[in-house]
């Protein structure tokens, strides 16, 4: 089946689903993104990822293409028109085409926005889930304001190939004081030996996660206790479990940090058991 994409208004067959070369995503990388988990042919978490599309936007003084709920409908039709039914739905805008400056071009020059959408092997991921994942660390070199879901992902994906090239699967950043910030596509957790979860405060950072919002609530909701502080790369070698969220991961268990097993080497049961509560925490539209 041909995938299709959403590009400024047309669906288009994903191989002609062109941008055009003074788009200012591709020449500065102005834009930000929202990637969406989609499971059994429904949008999860929506309405927060929404949220948080229109405050990266705010951020950045880029406007909402078109209201929350025509862009609803595009992401629901993109989904369909790929036939979806376990994936993800990927939304981009960027500041849109104008003639290459790097001041922001003429008021009313509309925004750009693409939407694809693709599936995933179910079995695969769960196959992945249960054998958990390695991580490596590295220092934390991007801007700011992690916390804007900018499509400036530079120093995230040379983190993410340091890991390939490690033969682990997500690197966790390191900042100036020695503590975890987040993964390059995650958000960062462990489990101490007293049976605490912990995961970094949100702050300009880190990336407010929506899995991880969501994995709030599942512990609230299972009685385990939070607690939300940094740690460093030293605690989470140590810990009981570690691991990491994402949309198109849910909760991902940890198992190796920088060749060092976390626990006994294997996945969890608090992350596993996280893992298995989480859609429970969702919303689906
Ligand atoms: N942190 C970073 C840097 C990310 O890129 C992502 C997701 O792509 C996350 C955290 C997790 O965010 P979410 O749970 O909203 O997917």
């Amino acid at each position: 089946m041909s995938r299709i994409a959403y590009v400024n208004g047309r669906y288009r067959p994903h191989r002609n689903a062109l941008i055009h070369v003074e788009d200012r995503g591709y020449q500065f990388a102005d834009g930000v993104y929202e990637v969406c988990e989609v499971r059994a042919a429904h949008i999860v978490d929506e309405r927060r990822h929404l949220a948080r599309l229109t405050r990266s936007l705010a951020a950045l003084r880029i406007e909402l293409p078109m209201r929350p709920k025509a862009l609803s409908i595009v992401l629901h039709e993109t989904v369909r028109r790929n036939r979806v039914r376990d994936g993800i739905v990927y939304l981009q805008v960027t500041r849109g085409v104008a003639r290459r400056d790097h001041a922001f071009p003429a008021p009313g020059t509309a925004p750009s926005m693409v939407v694809t959408a693709r599936s995933h092997d179910t079995a695969k991921a769960e196959h992945a889930a249960a054998a958990g994942i390695a991580v490596i660390t590295l220092a934390d070199n991007r801007w700011a304001r992690p916390d804007i879901k900018s499509v400036s992902l530079l120093p995230n994906v040379l983190a993410k190939q340091a890991a390939r090239e490690a033969g682990a699967r997500e690197a966790w950043f390191i900042d100036a004081r020695g503590f975890v910030t987040e993964g390059a596509s995650s958000n960062a957790w462990i489990v101490t030996a007293a049976g605490d979860v912990v995961t970094r405060p949100v702050d300009n950072g880190i990336l407010n996660g929506i899995s991880r919002a969501v994995v709030v609530d599942a512990i609230a909701a299972t009685g385990l206790r939070l607690i939300e502080r940094p740690f460093t790369a030293t605690e989470a070698k140590a810990a009981r479990e570690a691991f990491v969220t994402a949309a198109s991961q849910i909760v991902q268990p940890v198992v190796r940090i920088d060749g060092n097993p976390v626990g006994d080497g294997r996945p969890g049961p608090l992350a596993a058991a996280l893992r298995r509560e989480f859609h429970r925490h969702a919303e689906f539209t």
